[in-house]
């Protein structure tokens, strides 16, 4: 992957306070426009902010890029980093128990980061760090177009809702921001630590499953 240096990354004007990406051959960049593959080439091997010079690998994403379901977590972990896919530890075994709960599979969904590169020894992301990040994030919203974002943990439900509320708060409801259903909910990785939590994250995805089902699927999805 070649190294891309900052300048190559045009950012324009800000939106709600955070910068638009400009994808070199996407003019408009309306929802579903630009693949997947096109914001990743533009990451390429990403130095905007340091976690670029000490990750492994960058993950990117992986799953249905049409997906209804769109789940963000915090930024990989030491699995993750090593695999360059998101979700693969411990917390992805949790995930994927998860999933059947709201009567999905891994593969029918699409899953990222708000951060693409590991923090050394699993720290929280600094706000330079997603701030410089987010850009993708947000791409990546915009080209699967989800019916439904769920938020794994705060970092995840912060940056979505634009909320500085913690996810205790959040959780057990269905929240909405422009086109999209957003359900915030513990991260897999709290519950190992906090079992109690467990039956809240299962009970949020018996929610999800409901949603579902009880609303049609947004244009081009199955
Ligand atoms: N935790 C996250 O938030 N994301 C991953 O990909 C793995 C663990």
């Amino acid at each position: 992957m070649p190294r891309r240096k900052r300048e190559r990354i045009a950012l324009t004007d800000e939106e709600g306070g955070m910068a638009l990406l400009q994808i070199p051959g996407y003019d408009h960049q309306k929802p579903q426009e630009v693949p997947l593959e096109a914001i990743r080439d533009l990451m390429g091997d990403c130095r905007l902010c340091p976690l670029g010079e000490t990750k492994t690998n960058l993950v990117f994403g992986v799953g249905n890029p049409n997906a209804r379901v769109m789940f963000v977590g915090e930024g990989p972990g030491k699995n993750e980093d090593l695999q360059g896919e998101p979700f693969v530890g411990a917390a992805g075994q949790k995930l994927n128990g998860i999933l059947a709960q709201a009567g999905l599979t891994r593969d029918e969904v699409y899953i990222a980061n708000v951060i693409k590169c590991r923090p050394p020894s699993n720290r929280n992301p600094r706000p330079e760090e997603i701030q410089a990040c987010s850009p993708f994030l947000r791409e990546q919203i915009r080209s699967v177009w989800p019916d439904v974002i769920v938020c794994l943990g705060n970092f995840a439900a912060q940056f979505v809702l634009r909320t500085e509320q913690g996810i205790t708060k959040l959780r057990g409801r269905v929240h909405t921001t422009g086109h999209f259903a957003v359900i915030p909910t513990f991260h897999p990785a709290a519950t190992i630590y906090h079992s109690e939590w467990l039956p809240l994250l299962e009970e949020d995805m018996r929610m999800l499953g409901q949603w579902l089902r009880d609303n049609p699927p947004g244009p081009g999805k199955a």
